[in-house]
């Protein structure tokens, strides 16, 4: 019997589980095998933003190397195709493999903790008070008792959609993202906004030789229209989109209201994208993962008696500071206070071109 079995080894659940492992009896389910030739990649952009970063500071960890990939960008260019604008902000991302991100994360979980890779966590059931947590793993079924279920298991929670099937669900929208080889890449993430293709935003990075287009849309028959008409329009600001080297979607939250975050009950838990924390502005998702996990670790503190409505009390200014982004985002996502905004040029830089 465990204390806490966690569904799901991505940033949440990972920190989640090297937060708590010491002092409870926890196991780790995670789909993917992290063995970086045969597992599913998690369609990701693989930036590690500010506020991403204050969170590993403040858990006193350093990224190795390993998990760098170029460029370092300082920059990003910000393309309104719609107001014929571009501006140039600076903004300091750390430029990661989100892959060898998520294996060394992982790596990071204490020893006490079991960790079963490769096991994809099917249903629960109560019996008494007990969890029972089902899970296939190397083509069978297998059985596990739990006092608390904490899910970690990403936007599309198979656990969230069991347990709260009533809850509002953050809006949803459909990311694709392609990867692109090049020989000359960007030193800057581009964002790009027009709402011909998404109300939300477009996005291109660079990672080594390749570079990533990517696109959250809003569901719906044209997405792949969508997708060759961000290319088409992209390439007349001198873009080229020729040899695709893979292509990959995944579903994005957007939440709008705080009703949309779902913290679960006195028995199960929700944290990161399971959750609906996600920056709906930015789609920026780490540092919600790592915040979250950090509020469900401390209210796990005091034990697990009476842990929901502590965590409730922890995730408030993770609930306000989405909140907070959601009035922000007209200023990004009106065409014209944008363009009143790009037009300004405040807090733009410029960059400098020699003549000779
Ligand atoms: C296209 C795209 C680009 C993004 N780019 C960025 C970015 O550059 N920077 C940023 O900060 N955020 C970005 N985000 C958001 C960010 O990826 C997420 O918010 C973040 O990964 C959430 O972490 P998580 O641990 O909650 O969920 P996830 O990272 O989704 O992890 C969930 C884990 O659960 C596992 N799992 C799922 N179902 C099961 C199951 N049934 N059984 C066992 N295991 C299961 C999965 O394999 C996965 O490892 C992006 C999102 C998308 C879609």
């Amino acid at each position: 019997m465990y204390d806490i079995v966690i569904i799901g080894g991505g940033p949440a659940g990972a920190s989640f589980a090297r937060l708590i492992g010491k002092r409870y009896k926890v196991l780790l389910l995670e789909k993917r095998s992290f063995d970086l030739n045969k597992t599913r990649e998690k369609s990701c952009g693989g930036l590690i933003a500010p506020d991403a970063q204050l969170m590993l500071a403040r858990f006193g960890l350093g990224i190795p190397k390993s998990v760098l990939i170029s460029p370092q960008m300082f920059a990003v260019r910000t393309i309104d195709i719609e107001n014929h604008i571009e501006r140039y902000y600076q903004r300091h991302y750390i430029n990661i493999d989100r892959q060898a991100f998520d294996q060394w994360l992982e790596s990071l979980i204490p020893q006490e903790v079991k960790i079963i890779n490769n096991a994809v966590y099917h249903s629960y059931r109560m019996e008494n008070d007990e969890i029972v947590v089902k899970f296939f793993y190397q083509g069978k079924i297998y059985e596990e008792k739990t006092k608390l279920l904490a899910g970690a298991d990403g936007a599309f929670s198979m656990l969230r959609n069991q347990a709260f099937p009533d809850s509002p669900k953050p809006k949803l929208y459909i990311s694709i993202q392609e990867w692109f080889e090049t020989h000359k890449n960007l030193d800057y993430y581009g964002a790009v906004f027009d709402r011909e293709i998404t109300d939300f935003y477009s996005w291109m990075i660079p990672k080594e030789n390749t570079l990533i287009l990517g696109t959250a849309l809003e569901p719906g028959k044209q997405a792949g229209e969508k997708f060759q008409l961000l290319k088409n329009k992209l390439k007349n600001y001198g873009f080229q989109f020729e040899k695709s080297i893979k292509k990959n979607g995944a579903c994005l939250f957007r939440p709008i209201h705080s009703k949309q975050i779902c913290t679960g009950s006195q028995k199960i838990a929700l944290l990161g994208e399971a959750a609906g924390f996600i920056s709906p502005s930015s789609a920026e998702g780490l540092s919600y993962a790592f915040k979250s996990a950090l509020a469900l670790a401390r209210s796990l503190e005091g034990g697990l008696e009476g842990f929901a409505g502590v965590y409730k009390k922890e995730a408030q200014s993770l609930m306000r500071n989405i909140f907070f982004k959601n009035l922000k985002s007209p200023a990004m996502y009106n065409r014209v206070l944008r363009k009143l905004i790009l037009k300004s040029g405040v807090k733009s830089l410029k960059i400098e071109k020699m003549k000779i």
